[in-house]
């Protein structure tokens, strides 16, 4: 296979453009594709703070890489970066181990946060006490609102996060098949400021999990190999397998469920943004009363003194 630029040797089919690459085109076509992606989702002001969650998998070590390289020599744009440790064994305290040293020698200034300290409860403790929700249903919840606390604890104007298009094409899906539409409506990127909650930007929203691979691997970009043992009970791997499927038979499916996305996105936040409040316990941004980390937080506490608590209602 020849690259369909030059004609040198070929790394990478990419189908859903018909074309190409050799590693110098491959590389540069992903470039240019997270450029333009960050020039569509944001226009960085003088003095602000970009603060980077690195998780210390690829998708993340390549965000990390990215925003480096485009954004390093700003002199008015600080970038910093911070790794959630949820507490799973000792699985992120070695990502994060991978990740610190990558961002020192980028020269951006890397903290570990944890779960223990913000919410009091690790995944760990979750999976042990909570035999009915998976893992990754309170881990995520968490996540999402310990970034945003941190992100403005150091006055981040923006929260960067490493979701390539797998991640967003398999969410977009997820929401679907569990109707949960306001979950849709809020998927990042966000283009609007809301009060309480820091703007997300995705820079590979448009790179493919393969096209992270082979990029990390042609550039030497060190990442933390494994899975995070709890991602096998997760319904994101069922929703992965599916589309990988379809993928097989056509390429650009995952582009075309981003499409989707971005058309319907508009319709939906016009119904569904509006309703952001304060939660009651903590002040955390939430369309309810109490936000959903509350709810889950609530729940651990009454399964782990052996309390009950009603199943997961859709509402039907
Ligand atoms: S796979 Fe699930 S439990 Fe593991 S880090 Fe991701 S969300 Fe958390
Ligand atoms: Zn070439
Ligand atoms: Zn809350």
């Amino acid at each position: 296979m020849k690259c369909t630029k030059c004609g040198k040797e070929a790394v990478a089919e990419i189908k859903y453009a018909g074309i190409a690459l050799c590693r110098e085109h491959f590389l540069s076509f992903i470039d240019r594709k997270v450029k333009r992606e960050i020039r569509e989702q944001v226009h960085f002001n003088r003095n602000d703070r970009v603060l980077i969650a690195v998780s210390g998998g690829k998708d993340s070590m390549l965000t990390l890489y990215q925003m480096s390289k485009i954004f390093g020599k700003w002199r008015n744009l600080e970038l910093l970066a911070v790794t959630v440790d949820e507490g799973i064994g000792d699985f992120r305290v070695n990502c994060s181990r991978v990740a610190h040293k990558f961002a020192d020698s980028l020269g951006i200034e890397h903290k570990t946060i944890s779960f223990r300290d913000y919410i009091g409860i690790t995944t760990d403790d979750v999976a042990r006490v909570d035999k009915e929700l998976a893992p990754c249903t309170y881990c995520g919840v968490f996540r999402r609102k310990v970034l945003n606390i941190y992100a403005k604890e150091v006055d981040a104007d923006y929260l960067v996060l490493g979701l390539n298009l797998d991640d967003i094409a398999q969410s977009v899906l997820m929401n679907v098949t569990r109707g949960d539409t306001p979950r849709l409506a809020r998927m990042a990127p966000h283009t609007k400021r809301r009060e309480g909650f820091v703007p997300r930007i995705l820079p590979l929203r448009k790179v493919l999990e393969d096209e992270v691979r082979l990029y990390v691997t042609l550039t030497n970009i060190p990442y933390y190999p494994k899975r995070c043992p709890y991602a096998p009970l997760a319904l994101r791997d069922t929703h992965r397998e599916f589309l990988n499927n379809l993928e097989k038979k056509d390429p650009s499916v995952k582009f075309s469920i981003l499409r989707f996305l971005d058309d319907v996105k508009p319709l939906l936040e016009e119904k569904y943004m509006a309703q952001l409040h304060p939660c009651k316990i903590c002040g955390e941004p939430t369309p309810q009363d109490i936000c959903k980390a509350c709810q889950l937080e609530m729940r651990y506490h009454t399964l782990s003194k052996g309390g009950q608590w009603p199943s997961e209602s859709r509402g039907w």
